[in-house]
């Protein structure tokens, strides 16, 4: 039988002076609430033709030339995330920005888990599923699951029957300007005392760069993963292991 994970004691003494955090977060996060990661064990890439082709239905130029394509995928991600529910690992990072001055948390989640369990200054980099917008009138909406669930093919806009496309970053479009400024204000222009990167393949520069930035600066950064990804060697503390396993032993030791 394995021992329970731990903290090393050097880290636990560090934390205690912690008063800033900034948490990076990817699909790895909401795998123990039910909802499928592109990569790592388990993950979508796990068949690499249904990896590519779930990223070329979720990709810019689909969304073109086969919009239900594109939709189809987002109607498949929707009922996931409406049948989870917020994990400990998602409750443990509430917990950890209800104890710190300050705290922000950037994820490349779509999922709304993050908020629904709780987490107030959240960066939702890639966007949030349940909302849409027209690409004829520019009329943003907020579905609810059910609704999105039965877009399954690409809905129409009822004011000027103008296609409707999902509110998120599709792969091959650039991030929304202003949540870039704000991981430059937040992550960058004020460094957070520890920066915790967990259950990101880490394959962006605006994920791995602000877990260098930290580094340099010399604040905690810890990595919570099962497997080494490209954070890996950028940060201090590798936990190799669950979200839900060691997030809430960092929250118990702020
Ligand atoms: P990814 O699928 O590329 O990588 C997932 C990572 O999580 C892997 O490194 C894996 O080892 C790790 N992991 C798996 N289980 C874990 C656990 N219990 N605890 C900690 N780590 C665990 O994810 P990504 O880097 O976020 O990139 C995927 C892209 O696809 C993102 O851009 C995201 O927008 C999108 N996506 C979103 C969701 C979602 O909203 N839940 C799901 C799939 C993909
Ligand atoms: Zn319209």
């Amino acid at each position: 039988m394995s021992s329970p994970p731990q903290l090393p004691d050097e880290l636990v003494e560090r934390l205690r002076s912690v008063r800033s955090v900034g948490a990076i977060t990817g699909a790895g996060i909401s795998h123990e609430s039910g909802i499928r990661t592109y990569r790592g064990r388990g993950g979508l890439y796990d068949d690499p033709e249904e990896g590519d082709r779930t990223v070329e239905a979720l990709s810019a130029p689909t969304l073109v030339i086969d919009p239900d394509r594109t939709w189809a995928a987002i109607a498949g991600l929707a009922r996931q995330a409406g049948a989870a529910s917020p994990s400990l690992a998602h409750r443990a990072l509430v917990e950890i920005e209800s104890k710190v001055e300050r705290f922000v948390l950037l994820t490349q989640n779509v999922d709304g888990l993050h908020r629904r369990a709780g987490s107030r200054n959240v960066i939702e980099i890639h966007g949030d599923i349940l909302e849409t917008e027209c690409l004829g009138c520019g009329r943003v909406e907020r579905l609810s699951f059910e609704e999105l669930q039965a877009c399954e093919t690409a809905p129409r806009c009822e004011d000027c029957d103008g296609l409707i496309r999902p509110r998120v970053v599709l792969f091959g479009e650039l991030l929304p300007a202003d949540k870039v400024l704000r991981i430059r204000l937040e992550l960058y222009a004020s460094i957070p005392d520890l920066l915790l990167v967990v259950g990101t393949s880490a394959l962006f520069p605006y994920i791995t760069d602000p877990v260098a930035v930290a580094q340099r600066a010399g604040s905690v950064t810890i990595e919570i993963n099962p497997e080494a990804t490209a954070s890996t060697d950028l940060v201090e503390y590798h936990l190799r292991g669950k979200a839900s396993e060691y997030l809430p032993l960092v929250a118990a030791a702020l």
